[in-house]
């Protein structure tokens, strides 16, 4: 172990006592507010003319209260009206579905639940196969309902940067394909017949993997949602949650009695007084090229697979869309952020993230050798959940045991909060036989210290050491 290395251990065991040490302090709820800006994203401009719906104005019931119009949200509205026809569901939306990371992120449509631990071979099995089950559902629903949603599937990779890590990857696919998940370990040179990525020793390959436009996917649903009744509002948020046997959900102009709610406010959720210790809102930075023309594509060497990850602490992710944008994220120190007091919103136009964006583009240029000069199309950020072990957790809590929730998928969310929905409207039935025993089901979160030791704690981290705050795996 290096110098620095040890010293980052150091730190990161210092932060997890910290956290430890101040878990029982009561958090200045007042002086934290919920902050929401636009969504400049590539994936919303394929949607110009979406309008929002009217904001809740009126007092109102309903069996099921969702908040929030992400991923999370819009499936537990799509599998809860499915199984629940005759329950009323309202659901309101702080500014307009998809405003959040569901609507902002890479596009990446990813296997497994992300910071689980060790699991035994059976439940990597479930796990597997529940998030592949996820994304095939995630298909057939586009198809069914003949929605106007932007895809792929045809793969994604993981690459490795590192000789060693490459060699314990094909292991642990020969391990994978001994209990029969189909996950392929690609050497180099296939890796780039795929995509031309230098700098690299190899990838694990999922061919059952994809991309999708995800502004494009929650919109379209809204009809389908609301011709089974669910009540849609947007530019609605909630300001305050009191609970009891029946729930008051208070909007600015209007208010839910239900007998139940779902939080589905991810990197949002502590500005509901919930959750407040277990993650920490993480800003994370991501650009688009114009369209790239077929032959411009093939200069660069991309010739299938819909996207990569890499191994590296401060990921970078990469997606190729139908239309022929690169969407790249993170990738640089500086293209991830955490904000004094838990700000859900980045300040100032994308224009003021120009470093980040450049020492970005700086390391797609390496991966993909033609790319790190190229034009910018779209520069946004988003908010997501972080936790300490990058676990999330998805369950019920509360003394009436109503009050639902999903959260904390770290960058793994796409298919994790589309299963969400499809467990939580389980879960409310009691059907919890698919679901027993997972490693994210009522999953505890190890605690973040608040501030201002949160931010401190931070900035020591990764100006130091260059990595973000992690707590190992029990
Ligand atoms: C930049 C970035 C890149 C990512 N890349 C990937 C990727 O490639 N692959 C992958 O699998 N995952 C990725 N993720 C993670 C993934 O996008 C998220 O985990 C997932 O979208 C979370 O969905 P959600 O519905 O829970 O939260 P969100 O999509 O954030 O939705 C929460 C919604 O709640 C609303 N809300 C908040 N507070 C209130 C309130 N008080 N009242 C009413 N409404 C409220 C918000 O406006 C928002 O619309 C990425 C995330 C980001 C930010």
């Amino acid at each position: 172990m290096t110098k620095n290395q040890s010293f980052a251990k150091k730190i990161e065991a210092g932060l997890y006592n910290a956290a430890r040490g101040v878990s029982k302090l009561s958090y200045p709820l007042g002086w934290e507010k919920l902050e929401i800006d636009e969504n400049r994203s590539l994936w919303a401009s394929y949607t110009p003319d979406y309008k929002p719906n009217a904001p809740l104005n009126v007092s109102t019931s309903a069996d099921l209260c969702i908040i929030g119009g992400g991923y999370t949200g819009i499936s537990t509205a799509y599998h809860f009206s499915h199984h629940y026809p005759d329950k009323k569901v309202v659901l309101v939306e702080a500014k307009s579905l998809a405003n959040g990371a569901s609507g902002r992120n890479g596009g990446m449509m990813l296997n497994w639940v992300y910071g689980t631990g060790a699991m035994s071979d059976e439940m990597t099995q479930r796990v597997y196969s529940a998030t592949h089950q996820t994304i095939e559902n995630i298909e057939s629903l586009i198809k069914e309902h003949h929605l106007d949603v932007s895809y792929r599937r045809d793969g994604c990779f993981e690459v490795f940067t590192d000789e060693q890590r490459a060699i314990e990857a094909k292991a642990e696919v020969d391990y994978l394909n001994r209990i029969g998940i189909p996950i392929q370990f690609l050497d180099a040179d296939q890796v780039r017949q795929k995509i031309n990525l230098q700098g690299v020793y190899g990838g694990l390959f999922d061919p059952s993997e994809g991309q999708l436009n995800g502004v494009q996917f929650i919109r379209e649903l809204r009809p389908v949602l609301e011709a089974r009744g669910v009540e849609i509002y947007e530019n609605s948020p909630v300001s305050k949650i009191n609970e009891g046997k029946t729930i008051e959900v208070i909007t600015k102009n209007g208010r839910i009695n239900a007998k139940a709610i779902v939080l589905a406010t991810n990197g949002y959720t502590g500005k509901l007084g919930y959750f407040r210790k277990s993650f920490f809102p993480l800003h994370s930075h991501v650009f688009s090229t114009p369209p790239l023309s077929e032959d411009e594509s093939q200069k660069i060497g991309w010739n299938g697979s819909a996207g990569f990850s890499d191994d590296l602490n401060r990921i970078s992710y990469a997606t190729k869309t139908n239309e022929g944008h690169i969407v790249f994220g993170g990738g640089s120190n500086i293209s991830y952020g955490y904000l004094f007091n838990n700000r859900t919103a980045f300040p100032g136009s994308p224009h003021s993230a120009t470093a980040a964006f450049d020492d970005m583009q700086k390391t797609m240029g390496q991966y993909l050798p033609g790319t790190g000069t190229m034009k910018r199309a779209h520069m946004w950020t988003g908010t997501l959940a972080i936790s300490l072990r990058r676990n999330c957790s998805i369950g019920v809590r509360g003394q009436h045991k109503n009050v639902y929730y999903a959260l904390g998928y770290s960058g793994h969310g796409v298919t994790a909060a589309n299963m969400a929905g499809k467990i939580i409207t389980d879960l409310y039935g009691g059907n919890t036989a698919q679901w027993q025993g997972m490693p994210f089901i009522n999953a505890d979160f190890s605690p973040i210290p608040l501030e201002p030791f949160r931010w401190t704690g931070y900035q020591m981290m990764t100006r130091l050491t260059g990595k973000s705050p992690r707590e190992p795996h029990r």
